[in-house]
């Protein structure tokens, strides 16, 4: 551990617990409102430029007021050894509650830690199901909304979700997804977005953006082997800001001379991913987040995953298949991309109006009598 100890943390100090680049889109708001009254502990589960440093900068954050270096082992050893440096710094802190978000390692162990000190837990995106007990992230997901205090649900379905698994509705409250204000923050303008695709060599509306890095698509050579030949097929040329964890299994695989025609480039800062996913045609990812920034971005993402735990896009920005189906996809849906962007126009975000940060913010007050 480094930086500040629990001596140092402030009575009643709202502890914001985060260790992914997701947990910082998302709690970017928040922490900026909460101001001086957060702390901020980074697990390190990714700490490196590419995927921590640059999106804290891109929301105008400090750094974390304490890191603790967890990163890079196996996920019981990472939750454990979170769990353990957390528990000593709860220890006579004095926190008033602890916040996590998503279904990550870091948002598990800062759930354990809390509930350990019998410190109120606020969970963020609470209520996402894909009932797919092949995900660890599933089974994060269903622990930390089992030990929360109060959990910020981003939709109805959500909300029904823990309803459903016997979850006092007085635990849940129904805020939004603050992924939509996180993308009308740092979405650049149309000019930059021209501009950027230019730097790429690609075309607006003519290119397709992809990510991909989730184990069921990238541990295994054979499916990893077909999402690549699927991605080679397609008609638009395809840019991928590959994820460090992808970029290793290709090495380790053999299957950097596949690529083909692909353009690979490293992982993109917040606000040129967004401008590329803007003006793309379409984007095919395995990310959570990316099928929720879609519904902000008015536009279509195939999402080569078993299972979602976002149903609420399924079927108008979202379509689900596995590797070696996304040609018929398009084929199927995406024959004239710029017909489906009109449409996608017309259709509201699910996630909410850009105030969930400030509904959560107001949330956690009530529950610490701020
Ligand atoms: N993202 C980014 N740069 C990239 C690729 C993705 O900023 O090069 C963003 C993307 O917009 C999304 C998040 O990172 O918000 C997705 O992260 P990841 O796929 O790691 O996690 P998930 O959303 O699946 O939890």
């Amino acid at each position: 551990m480094c930086a500040r100890s629990s001596n140092d943390l402030r009575p009643g100090s709202i502890v914001v617990v985060l260790g992914t680049r997701p947990e910082i889109i998302k709690l970017g708001h928040i922490i900026r409102m909460l101001g001086p009254a957060a702390t901020v502990v980074h697990t390190g589960q990714h700490y490196d430029q590419v995927l921590s440093e640059s999106f804290l900068e891109s929301f105008r954050l400090r750094d974390p007021d304490v890191h603790l270096g967890v990163g890079g082992k196996s996920r019981g050893t990472q939750i454990g050894e979170a769990v353990a440096e957390l528990d000593g710094f709860l220890a006579n802190s004095g926190a008033s509650c602890l916040v996590v978000q998503g279904d990550t390692n870091a948002a598990l162990a800062g759930a354990l830690a809390a509930n350990a000190r019998e410190t109120p837990l606020v969970h963020v995106e609470a209520g996402l199901r894909s009932r797919d007990r092949r995900m660890p992230e599933e089974h994060n997901r269903v622990l930390i909304d089992h030990l929360g205090d109060l959990l910020c649900a981003p939709t109805n379905v959500a909300a029904q979700n823990l309803l459903e698994e016997a979850i006092p509705d007085s635990r849940v409250a129904v805020t939004g997804n603050t992924v939509v204000e996180a993308v009308e923050e740092a979405l650049p303008g149309s000019e930059e977005q021209r501009a950027l695709v230019a730097e790429h060599g690609l075309e607006p509306e003519a290119f397709v953006l992809s990510t991909f890095h989730r184990p069921e698509n990238v541990d295994d050579p054979g499916r990893f082997n077909t999402l690549i030949e699927d991605l080679r097929s397609l008609d638009h040329p395809v840019l991928v800001p590959l994820h460090p964890r992808s970029r290793s299994r290709l090495q380790e695989f053999g299957l950097s001379d596949h690529l083909g025609n692909i353009r690979v480039v490293a992982p993109m800062g917040y606000r040129d991913f967004l401008a590329l996913a803007a003006a793309a045609a379409y984007l095919v990812s395995d990310s959570g987040g990316v099928q929720e920034e879609v519904s902000v971005l008015k536009k279509p993402v195939i999402v080569v995953r078993r299972s979602t735990e976002r149903p609420e896009v399924l079927g108008t920005f979202a379509r689900l298949c596995e590797p070696g189906e996304v040609g018929e996809v398009v084929a199927d849906w995406l024959r004239d991309p710029s017909e489906i962007h009109e449409q996608l126009r017309a259709t509201p975000s699910p996630y909410g109006d850009g105030s969930a940060s400030a509904q959560i913010v107001q949330r956690i007050e009530e529950l610490v009598g701020a």
